[in-house]
């Protein structure tokens, strides 16, 4: 399987980041990839963006030199048991692609059954796109009953594969999680969550991981060009008709 796309990564717009966003498209592009989204931190965590960022990344165009695809997104913080989130829908309607994430200065740790909640919350929230990062021992969850959530609402499921350096201890998790994804038939994306140019392309142990649990590939949304566009039609995404025959 060949990913094309990576669908978490940061630019220094986050200050914790180091390349810009010129340079991760270079790095994709010299990678083979032919599409990323740019997902820089939203506002209630420390590093991130002021939040005109969130407007203005609007008017970067679709697509780039040698048609390669721009999805101008966000990585927004869950903020409470409920599913609320850290930018206003106005903002998050306009961004093609949006990643709902936990994350330690924004939420603390509840017990399996609260974090279930909060991810059956979040499946059901429309302007959501991809759940990030979720493997992690200290936001356990009943995986069985969210992806079938996730499955129901056509909700992505990261596999993060920078997990392994930024969290690491996790694989076990990621690999159950993986396997639920495959028994209930919920999407999933394999992405670095790249916070420099150097961390693109690093996906070789989730890939491997997937390949011995047999993961079906047309599940990856990440793993051809075809399986991308439909995903942002099945999402709704206005960007989706704009590329119409040109991407
Ligand atoms: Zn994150
Ligand atoms: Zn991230």
């Amino acid at each position: 399987m060949k990913l094309i796309a990576d669908l978490h990564t940061h630019t220094t717009a986050s200050t914790h980041a180091f390349s810009t966003l010129r340079e991760l498209v270079w790095q994709a592009q010299t990678l083979g990839m032919c599409a990323m989204a740019v997902t820089d931190h939203a506002p209630a965590l420390p590093d991130s963006p002021h939040p005109h960022y969130f407007k203005n990344i609007t008017s970067l165009p679709d697509i780039l030199d040698d048609g390669f695809l721009l999805l101008k997104g966000a990585e927004v913080n869950v903020m409470d048991a409920g599913g609320a989130l850290d930018l206003p829908e106005r903002r998050l309607e306009k961004l093609d692609w949006v990643i709902a994430s936990l994350h330690h200065r924004c939420i603390e740790p509840m017990d399996v059954d609260t974090t279930t909640s909060l991810w059956l919350a979040i499946a059901e929230n429309p302007l959501v796109d991809m759940i990030g990062h979720s493997e992690t021992q200290e936001y356990l969850y009943d995986y069985d009953r969210a992806t079938k959530a996730f499955a129901a609402h056509n909700k992505v499921v990261e596999l993060n594969a920078g997990s392994a350096f930024s969290r690491p201890g996790n694989e076990g998790n990621l690999r159950r999680l993986a396997q639920s994804c495959k028994q209930n038939g919920a999407y999933v994306a394999v992405n670095t969550d790249a916070h420099s140019l150097y961390s693109l392309g690093h996906t070789e142990a989730v890939l491997k991981m997937l390949a011995a649990i047999d993961f079906p590939e047309e599940l990856v949304v990440n793993s051809s060009k075809e399986r991308l566009r439909e995903t942002l039609r099945r999402h709704k995404k206005p960007i989706a008709q704009r590329i119409e025959g040109l991407w």
